[in-house]
């Protein structure tokens, strides 16, 4: 008997049921479609990630779920890997077309992606990919992206017809791609210190923001305590596609400035311009999960000799900054873009950390994890690009600047709560009666300093320098700035777009 024909939706980092080209695509084509998305037993082994990337997916397939109900849709949620679930489909029916998005993704989906292309091609599939985002691939001039991008975004909105989508007459059995009952369990357990997935709460944090809560986003975006609430905190639902970055770009642009005023407005929008702009540098060199930008960098040979890694990791430092920071993250998948630089630069420089393992474990921290955004950072703030401005954020300003009343020391390292403000930044320099007075041991109740923050950042920085300066690094970067800055688009400047001295710099 000949097979039945179908479509695949397969989304990844797509979950919503808005703005989605796959599902419109598909519903333009008269075989019935099976709506997969699976959960990669390689990509929960990767260290980017954690079960609270995969919880945030989970409840975002729910609620996609219960909006596929009214079409008698759904999406089938499996467990394994791509290819072989692929294979399997193939055996049941005769797939007859993929749709998904591209994805600008690590160097592990990216060869997954190159396998599938291959399968398709033998199996006679036709895969259509997607952009997003803005990206192109193989854009290896950055010219003209700046149009692009700004096209990509003011285009309609394409409705879905979800009533043309059809189930296949044949069922599929999941039999050994079924959800493992533990790993299942584990992500359908709700956490509540962490923003919940979905793009009811997409929508929702975007309303709020342009409602009131942006008035004063870019006076506190760098104050780790007030910007939790004064920031759009979308980026998990752009990470995990609950809203598509157009969707956000077009909601902002109806709101305009006339409740959050001009600067917060244009703030709000070039950031969706940098997100797409670290997503291309991504996408024209990936190979930047593995080396420095700038190769020259490979001898600056950064490691734990010193046994570092676990303080910064733990939160326990002796840096009240750094450790609420860490501690913070790691509770709640959040942290602003200061702190997160600063938590970088404080690793990578001043205790000297391998950029990469200090890469993984943010990443698996950060509910927002977007490859992209994420590399294209840490290489900046860790100096592996040689032509960025170096800013090495001290610990303890930042407490001065951007904690001066400390409620958030306070709350994430408890242990320090009786110590007055002006004395929380440095608690190592306390007298034995302060610590007695202030009920905190240094060495005992809160750790003491690793490390002179002056004396070991200065060291490591001179020695950088000594790199950077060198011809190894210097004569790469004319390439560099060639493949990966915008070039100084006047007319990006002046809509806003582009914010920072340089092109390639961002607050
Ligand atoms: C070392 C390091 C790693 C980072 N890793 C990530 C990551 O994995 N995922 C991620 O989304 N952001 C990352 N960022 C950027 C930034 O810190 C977050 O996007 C921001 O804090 C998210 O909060 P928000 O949604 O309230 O941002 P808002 O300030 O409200 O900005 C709106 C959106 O713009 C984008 N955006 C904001 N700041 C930046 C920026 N500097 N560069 C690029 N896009 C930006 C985000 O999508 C964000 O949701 C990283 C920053 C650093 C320094």
């Amino acid at each position: 008997m000949a097979k039945e024909e179908i479509n695949i939706i397969w989304l990844k980092r797509d979950l919503r049921l808005g703005d989605h080209h796959p599902f419109w695509a598909a519903a333009q084509s008269d075989f019935p479609s099976v709506i997969l998305y699976i959960f990669e037993s390689s990509l929960i082994q990767d260290p980017h990630y954690d079960l609270r990337h995969f919880r945030f997916i989970w409840e975002s397939l729910q609620e996609m779920n219960l909006g596929l109900k009214q079409y008698d849709l759904s999406v089938q949620i499996l467990y394994g890997e791509v290819l072989d679930i692929f294979k399997a489909f193939n055996q049941t029916y005769r797939i007859r077309n993929i749709y998904s998005y591209q994805e600008t993704g690590l160097g592990l989906t990216f060869k997954r992606d190159k396998a599938v292309a291959r399968f398709c091609k033998n199996e006679g599939i036709d895969w259509k990919e997607f952009f997003q985002d803005g990206v192109r691939r193989r854009l290896y001039n950055r010219k003209v992206w700046t149009k692009i991008w700004e096209e990509e975004m003011s285009q309609t909105i394409l409705p879905i017809d979800f009533v043309a989508l059809h189930n296949p007459s044949t069922e599929w059995e999941k039999g050994n791609w079924k959800l493992d009952e533990s790993f299942q369990q584990a992500i359908a357990t709700p956490n509540e210190m962490f923003q919940p997935g979905g793009t009811r709460y997409a929508w929702k944090y975007l309303h709020s923001f342009y409602k009131s809560r942006g008035k004063t986003y870019m006076q506190n975006i760098s104050k780790p305590f007030v910007s939790r609430k004064t920031n759009s905190r979308i980026s998990p639902y752009l990470a995990w596609g609950n809203i598509s970055i157009r969707q956000a770009y077009q909601f902002g642009m109806n709101q305009g400035d006339a409740i959050i005023g001009k600067r917060n407005h244009r703030q709000f929008i070039s950031r969706l311009w940098w997100r797409s702009h670290f997503m291309q540098k991504f996408e024209t060199d990936c190979s930047m999960e593995f080396y420095p930008v700038n190769r020259g960098f490979l001898r600056l040979n950064r490691n734990d000799e010193k046994g570092y890694f676990n303080h910064w990791k733990n939160g326990t430092t002796g840096f009240p900054m750094v450790d609420a920071s860490v501690r913070c993250l790691k509770a709640t998948g959040y942290i602003n873009f200061r702190m997160r630089a600063m938590l970088t630069t404080f690793a990578t420089f001043s205790l000297w950390l391998d950029w990469r393992a200090v890469s993984y474990q943010l990443s698996s921290w950060y509910l927002d994890f977007e490859p992209g955004i994420h590399y294209g950072q840490v290489q900046m703030q860790s100096g592996n690009n040689g032509y960025n401005t170096l800013r090495i954020y001290s610990p303890t300003k930042q407490v001065t600047k951007n904690d001066p009343d400390a409620r958030f020391i306070k709350k994430w390292c408890p242990e320090l709560k009786d110590i007055p403000n002006h004395l929380i930044a440095e608690p190592w320099l306390l007298t034995e009666m302060e610590q007695t007075f202030y009920n905190c041991r240094i060495g005992k109740d809160y750790p003491r300093n690793i490390i002179n923050f002056r004396k070991a950042t200065k060291e490591h920085k001179d020695f950088y320098w000594s790199i950077r300066q060198s011809d190894a690094v210097q004569s790469k970067i004319p390439k560099i700035l060639k493949k990966m800055v915008v070039p100084n688009s006047s007319k990006a400047r002046s809509a806003g777009l582009i914010t920072g001295k340089h092109n390639d710099e961002i607050e």
